[in-house]
């Protein structure tokens, strides 16, 4: 009887160790030199000189800061896709503002223009298209249309890492700001983490001063020469949304894999493909011309004809040693988002249908072959006992 595979493992290696290690002997455990050279190496990795990287202790934090920076307030309204992970719709919350919820495309299970032009007011300040599983949103229009109608766009780029849209990274987009998350089970993790990109300074000068309680380090630095080194400044009610160097430790090591990394992610994802194309499932929606896929996540939907439940599947799964998981169950079926903002199934039938049929399979780097082809053998196995 072989060990039970769990859903998804983070890969941490004896570089990530040692360097964590290194901090906790140097004596610097928080923001310091270590948070400083993994937002530089980020930038390096997105390949543009141009670009703010600013290191936080998470996607969530990251999304936030973004939205305060391009001032979204109670008066405004934020639109966001049902099929995603709360933390995109929480953050609008935090200020008062109002999340508006869209359906997303049948194949992608991502936010479409359309659905975004759709949901455009008066009142609408922000929109935050999210790169389901790694494959990217059709950015072009949506950021056209946004540009059109004045109004920002936030990448919650949570598992797009690195995703390719149109020949270019996500990051380098014409957005005004990309959030990466670096938890446990995305593609790469700190422990606890994440990164917002920008091209813009002001926005860049803002999330700075508000990840560490409004303290604004350009005040500190234009009269560093005249003050004393205790002194500093705050400007604003800022957050406790600082990078631990300790998380920035593992972050340095996991960045430089993060390549290799993907070139094994991709290598599984085409495996699924191939062994799983003659069964009654719909195989995940696969990135066009110029664009890559992080396959974060390997989405796959029983079809009709399916002689299983998705719950039973996901049941049986588990019983023959496999963990799988459901990503997402829609915020309109969330008990505070549906109550809140009385929303219903019917408003949102493509993402309640892909919910209801929607199993995530474990890609995690650190499966072998042999996971790869258990994983393959149970799913055959759950289908042919029904
Ligand atoms: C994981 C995730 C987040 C939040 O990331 P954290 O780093 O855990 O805050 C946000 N959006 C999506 C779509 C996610 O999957």
């Amino acid at each position: 009887m072989s060990e039970f595979l769990p859903f998804a493992l983070p890969e941490i290696g004896e570089d990530e160790i040692s360097e964590v290690i290194d901090s906790l002997k140097s004596g610097w455990i928080t923001t310091g030199p270590k948070v400083k050279r993994f937002e530089q190496d980020f930038t390096e990795f997105l390949g543009d000189f141009s670009l703010y990287s600013i290191a936080v202790n998470s996607a969530t934090s990251g999304l936030h800061l973004a939205l305060e920076a391009v001032g979204i307030g109670p008066e405004d309204e934020v639109i966001v896709p049902t099929y995603t992970f709360t933390a995109t719709a929480e953050i609008v919350r935090y200020l008062g503002a109002t999340p508006v919820f869209v359906d997303v495309d049948p194949e992608t299970f991502n936010m479409t223009c359309d659905s975004f032009e759709k949901a455009i007011t008066s009142r609408t300040k922000a929109v935050i298209p999210v790169h389901f599983a790694g494959l990217a949103c059709d950015m072009d229009p949506i950021i056209t249309l946004a540009k059109i109608r004045g109004i920002k766009v936030i990448e919650d780029a949570a598992h797009a890492l690195p995703t390719y849209y149109k020949g270019k990274l996500v990051g380098t987009l014409a957005s005004d700001v990309t959030v990466f998350s670096f938890y446990a089970n995305k593609t790469m993790t700190t422990g606890e983490g994440g990164m917002v990109v920008t091209s813009n300074p002001e926005i860049a000068k803002r999330c700075r001063v508000m990840r560490l309680h409004g303290i604004s380090r350009d005040v500190f630095d234009r009269y560093a020469s005249k003050k004393p080194a205790w002194s500093y400044e705050v400007v604003a009610p800022g957050y406790k949304y600082n990078m631990p160097d300790i998380s920035a430790a593992i972050g340095i090591h996991q960045l430089k894999k993060l390549n290799v990394f993907h070139i094994k992610r991709q290598a599984m994802a085409e495996f699924y493909n191939e062994a799983l194309k003659d069964l009654p499932i719909i195989l995940p929606a696969l990135p066009l011309g110029n664009s890559s896929h992080a396959w974060h996540l390997y989405p796959i939907r029983l079809k009709s004809n399916a002689n299983v439940s998705r719950d039973v599947f996901i049941e049986k799964m588990y019983e023959l040693g496999v963990g799988c998981s459901v990503h997402f169950i829609p915020l309109h079926l969330h008990p505070y988002w549906r109550e809140f903002y009385a929303l219903r199934p019917t408003m949102f039938p493509i993402a309640q249908n892909i919910f209801e049929s929607e199993v995530t399979l474990p890609l995690y780097t650190k499966m072998t072959n042999d996971d790869l082809e258990k994983v393959v053998s149970c799913v055959r196995k759950v289908f042919s006992n029904g």
